[in-house]
């Protein structure tokens, strides 16, 4: 049972192609649908946060990723049920495997066949040349995410790279998003970065202005801890550090936000950003809060992952639809507004 006769699929998109039961608390339905390729060997790589790593400490059967159990069904059906159901966006995760990018390939085919949503390809770099890029192009993929996760070099190395005996490079991903710029144009792709893994925020910050100079969406995602992983013992950003790392990011990404007026303590944490009518005016919007993901085709976020770094009931780090006036309320007080604005 593994790819490319079977595919992997989140389990909100379970539920909303109605593979498996279950309903979405606050109707906080998936728009896009995340399909993962499906090996009985684990991912080549071994990076410290992730469920699907090498040498995990539990057995294969009980893989997770992203914490949730994701169900491995016919690829058929899925691109049946799509059709029928419909969908804001398609998106096929690669994993490091040695048959994922001819897999992933005929995927993409197959689903651009039925012409049901634009497809996203989450690629694996180490296993992509231009060549390739340009081949998935052609197959019909619009746009091109990479999970860099790790904000700087030094973050990279401690988590997905040499020290966790891993196989990935930072260069390298660097090399692939760039390339991947020049196949599919600024705008259509974009880099998945986690807060959380060990990086300051400068880092952070830095890493999405020089996203933004390369034309590469930076998509924030947050930390939490897998069962089994390396990493499973570590804490979480706290609400206050991420709902500010979600706002400076919106404004430096519009550029109503500096990278040199943004003030840093030793430590590397935001200290002060200067108040302004453009802060005001993207805090009460909503939109620096939403889960940033690939859009559908009207251009508005088609992948929002709903309930992917927090549990149903718990405060929404991302969320995966337009924030209500009480919600807002919430943001504002988790920002700590006082302590952060300076005239
Ligand atoms: S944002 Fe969603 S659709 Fe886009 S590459 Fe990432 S997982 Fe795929």
């Amino acid at each position: 049972v593994q790819s490319p006769e079977y595919v992997s699929i989140s389990l909100a998109s379970a539920i909303s192609l109605r593979f498996a039961p279950g309903r979405f608390y606050r109707d906080a339905a998936p728009t896009c649908a995340n399909l993962l390729l499906a090996y009985d060997q684990p991912c080549l790589a071994n990076c410290s946060y992730c469920g699907l790593a090498r040498e995990r400490e539990v057995q294969p059967d009980d893989r997770s990723f992203i914490r949730v159990p994701w169900p491995v069904v016919p690829s058929g059906d899925v691109i049946e049920r799509l059709a029928r159901h419909g969908t804001g966006r398609i998106c096929v995760s690669m994993v490091t495997h040695a048959r994922a990018y001819r897999d992933t390939l005929a995927l993409v085919r197959s689903l651009r066949e039925t012409d049901t949503a634009p497809v996203s390809v989450l690629v694996a770099p180490n296993l992509l040349d231009r060549s390739r890029l340009e081949e998935l192009r052609d197959a019909g993929a619009g746009m091109i995410g990479v999970g860099l996760d790790a904000a700087s070099a030094r973050v990279f190395e401690r988590r997905r790279g040499r020290s966790v005996r891993g196989p990935l490079s930072w260069a390298n991903y660097w090399h692939v998003m760039e390339t991947a710029v020049a196949v599919f144009g600024r705008g259509n792709v974009n880099c998945h970065l986690v807060l959380g893994l060990g990086e300051t925020d400068r880092e952070m910050v830095e890493t999405v202005v020089r996203l933004r100079e390369a034309g590469i969406a930076a998509y924030l995602f947050c930390f939490y801890p897998e069962a089994g992983s390396r990493m499973a013992r570590a804490r979480r950003p706290s609400l206050v550090r991420w709902r500010r790392l979600q706002l400076v990011k919106h404004l430096l990404e519009a550029r109503q936000l500096a990278l040199e007026d943004i003030a840093f303590d030793p430590a590397g944490r935001v200290a002060s950003l200067p108040a302004s009518a453009a802060l005001e005016a993207a805090i009460a919007s909503g939109l620096p809060f939403m889960t940033d993901g690939c859009p559908g085709e009207d251009g508005a976020m088609a992948c929002n992952r709903p309930f992917g770094s927090y549990r149903p009931g718990e405060a929404f780090r991302d969320y995966p639809f337009q924030p209500e006036a009480a919600d807002l309320e919430q943001v504002r007080r988790q920002l700590r507004l006082t302590g952060l604005l300076r005239p």
